[in-house]
């Protein structure tokens, strides 16, 4: 073969750093799709492992941060088990700062799995979930905000989730838990100086320093609100569509999603099945559950779909109740809303507006009293008459609406130490009304500080980083 690469193993494994090698696909595997593979290399023989596999024709140069043409071929019985393009990253130019090998393949499950069957022959170890990303972390590539953020925009769902998994890539999230968490140290470094030598420092302004502590405070619990918008946007909401048969549940459903999923019948009772359908409204994944109406029956199928739509009421993030304009609130409908669990956001919908004249847009006066307030929507799932209305206020009632502006957003693990560190801060707030001595304020604001300081990963033990990491993908 020639232009065959001529390099010296040991050389590059003595140049190399400390630790073991990892290798994982790093590309998503699915048969027959997707027409590039990639095989990453980190660790100290990943150069040595990529010049054992690699055939490189011609004059190629082998250096760093250059893609070199090749094969790569099994060195045992010298077949080409690929043609592949090879990257060499050296240390600390990459995404781990480890040296990096990644072997671009030809898609498919055939031809990597035999790729990474060699790599691991040559010497490297399969890669835990997320264990590039946390070696990026132990290696200051990352801080543990932008290391969740890039989990975050593997899993986005919208567009505007992965503009937050962008920002908290940038940095975002961790400059500012980082300046409140400095705000928290200076005064700790006041406090805890008057502790030791109060007599030798100037007095201590105890206003100065509670103002600065409810500040911190208050930009906590601000952070610790919009995370639920940063929750819908991330995970998306599950909204149940619940009303009598033939109020136009499926209608609605079909209207929102633009597509013919539910089945659409003048029959009562004909949605059985409880359809989930996931669209995108205004940048918020959706999971829409059309219910069986809920109503007493013998019928053996239909009760299924409605216990079903019970379920369905349980796991929902917000419910949207259906009534017939025409048929104006009924009995069923008062029914139907009390079965909507307590705390749950619920929207009562009045449909079939067409049917009705424009004046008359609401509860007819006569069966109103059973409507503790008035419609929160009116519509007409038929001309979609008042469908955007519905969705503005649907997400606005979830917490999800007015979110543009949202520029950097926690997620659930950094939401529960932000909301602990804000309630550090109540303790030693406390402790300043009651008089206390300096010790005592120092308590609390020392947990606030670790509090935020595991937000960002520079006070974190190795089993909240295993936590973080294990939920990510392999190869990431
Ligand atoms: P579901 O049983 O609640 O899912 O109701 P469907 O969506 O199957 O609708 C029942 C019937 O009402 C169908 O014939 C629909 O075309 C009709 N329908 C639904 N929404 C409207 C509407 O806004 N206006 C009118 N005029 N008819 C509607």
């Amino acid at each position: 073969m020639t232009g065959e690469l001529e390099l010296d193993d040991e050389a590059i494994t003595a140049s190399a750093q400390g630790g073991d090698t990892i290798a994982a696909v790093a590309t998503a595997i699915a048969p027959g799709q997707g027409s590039v593979a990639i095989v990453r290399i980190s660790g100290p023989r990943a150069e040595a492992i990529g010049a054992r596999l690699f055939r490189a024709p011609g004059s190629q140069v082998w250096d760093t941060h250059r893609v070199l043409y090749g094969h790569v071929v099994d060195p045992a019985t010298q077949e080409r088990v690929d043609e592949a393009l090879l990257l060499l990253m050296r240390a600390p130019r990459s995404f781990t700062r480890e040296t990096v090998v990644e072997l671009h393949c030809h898609g498919g499950l055939v031809p990597v799995q035999r790729v990474l069957e060699l790599v691991l022959a040559a010497g490297a170890r399969l890669a835990q979930p997320g264990e590039f990303s946390q070696r990026a972390f132990l290696n200051g590539r990352l801080d543990l905000t932008q290391a969740e953020a890039v989990s975050e925009m593997i899993t986005a769902r919208s567009r505007r989730a992965a503009q937050l998994a962008m920002a908290g890539l940038d940095g975002g999230l961790q400059r500012r838990i980082g300046s409140l968490r400095e705000r928290l140290l200076d005064q700790l470094a006041e406090l805890e100086a008057r502790v030791d030598f109060e007599d030798d420092l100037p007095r201590l302004d105890a206003a100065a320093v509670v103002a600065a502590l409810v500040a911190v405070q208050r930009e906590l619990e601000a952070l610790v609100l919009e995370a639920r918008q940063g929750a819908a946007l991330r995970e998306g909401l599950r909204v149940a569509i619940v009303g009598r048969p033939n109020v136009g549940k499926s209608s609605l459903l079909n209207r929102l999603s633009h597509r013919e999923r539910a089945i659409v019948t003048d029959l009562p009772g004909t949605t059985r099945d409880l359809l989930e359908s996931e669209l995108v409204l205004d940048g918020v994944p959706l999971t829409l559950l059309d219910t069986a109406g809920i109503r007493p029956t013998a019928d053996a199928v239909e009760q299924l779909g409605i216990a079903r739509s019970h379920e369905a009421l349980a796991s929902a993030d917000a419910v949207l109740l259906l009534f017939d304009l025409q048929a104006g609130w009924t009995e069923e409908d008062a029914a139907l809303r009390n079965l909507v669990p307590e705390g749950v956001p619920l929207l009562l919908v009045g449909n079939k507006a067409d049917l009705i004249a424009p004046d008359q847009a609401g509860p007819p006066p006569a069966q109103s009293e059973s409507v503790a307030t008035s419609p929160d929507g009116v519509i007409s799932a038929l001309t979609g008459a008042g469908s955007d209305a519905l969705v503005q206020q649907l997400l606005r009632r979830c917490g999800a609406g007015d979110g543009q502006g949202l520029q950097v957003a926690l997620n659930a693990r950094q939401r529960d130490l932000a909301r602990e560190a804000a309630t550090a801060l109540t303790g030693s707030l406390e402790a300043a009304e009651q008089g206390l001595p300096w010790d005592f304020w120092t308590i609390d604001l020392r947990t606030a500080v670790r509090a935020l300081g595991a937000i960002t990963g520079e006070e974190v033990n190795e089993a909240v980083l295993d936590r973080v990491f294990s939920r990510f993908c392999i190869g990431k």
